[in-house]
């Protein structure tokens, strides 16, 4: 097993996967059925037959770029696993920086009380991360998830189910698929961002095999974060949270200066360590 997993890490390597070691892993992992701290276990153990031609046919995949993600068909993100396919977007580490920030909100005294939205929830692992966290503290509120994409939509609403949280999953563009008369203490989005004249730059692990609705979010790649700002004043309680992913400070400035002109305070573009994405909160006044 070792050699076979050196062997291996060392081709993905050479096909330009950043992690070979860990896709070899997770791929011999799943092929039988373990875990990758249990492969250690069995390390001076051979691999044979079946499992051994299993294990080949999926490196051959990640060899080919497919994420690992979507070859096991889930992710861990946050303090949740999520099942996931290539109608959603794999879920990334950043992104748990966002959930860590709508938590910390979440946590404070300050907090107003009332449900959360997740805006283009894709796999629903912002919302159902969040579900988790509040179960911690026994302080469950009401999460309402919205996607534009019906299969999008059936991933997160499947995804809840099998972890045994409600998530209220409701397909439409943005606002479009919220009552109107529902007023939220926390709108948290990680929308598309890309833009577009750099989906042809992007590795072929996402541009290949991710969605690119998304991914694209329009020249600049803030079509979707404009118009989240531009709307969520009419949809947040007084003193409610604004969190947003985008993609870097170039990004997150300009949606800042919107955030402020309309009307939101404490309007704070944040890096998320180790990343150039960047995480843009703001509060609605009282
Ligand atoms: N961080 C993602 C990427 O670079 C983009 C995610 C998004 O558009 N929301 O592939």
């Amino acid at each position: 097993m070792q050699r076979l997993l050196a062997w291996t890490a060392d081709w993905l390597a050479k096909t330009g996967s950043p992690t070979p070691r860990i896709d070899s892993e997770f791929l011999l992992a799943f092929v039988l059925n373990s875990t990758r701290l249990q492969l250690i276990l069995r390390f001076d153990q051979p691999v044979q037959g079946d499992e051994l031609a299993a294990f080949k046919h999926l490196i051959r995949r990640r060899a080919r770029h497919e994420p690992v993600a979507y070859i096991l068909g889930r992710r861990g993100f946050h303090d949740i696993e999520v099942n996931v396919n290539s109608a959603v977007l794999v879920p990334r580490p950043e992104t748990e920086t966002l959930v860590d920030f709508v938590v910390a909100y979440l946590h404070d005294s300050a907090a107003v009380a009332g449900p959360v939205l997740d805006l283009c929830t894709g796999s629903g692992c912002i919302g159902l991360a969040l579900l988790r966290e509040m179960e911690k503290t026994n302080a469950i509120r009401d999460v309402y998830a919205t996607d534009i994409s019906a299969a999008a939509l059936e991933v997160a609403s499947a995804n809840a189910v099998s972890q045994n949280r409600v998530l209220l999953a409701a397909r439409g563009d943005l606002f479009e698929a919220v009552a109107p008369d529902l007023r939220f203490a926390v709108i948290v989005s990680n929308p598309p961002y890309v833009c577009t004249a750099d989906w042809s730059q992007l590795e072929p692990d996402v541009r290949n095999f991710e969605p690119r609705l998304a991914l694209d979010g329009g020249a600049d790649g803030l079509d979707l974060a404009r118009r989240i700002v531009a709307e969520a004043p009419y949809f947040l309680l007084p003193g409610g949270l604004l969190a947003l992913e985008l993609g870097s400070r170039a990004q997150a400035l300009p949606i800042c200066a919107l955030a402020e002109s309309r009307g939101f305070t404490y309007v704070r573009p944040t890096q998320v360590v180790g990343s150039a994405t960047y995480l843009v909160t703001a509060l609605q006044p009282y």
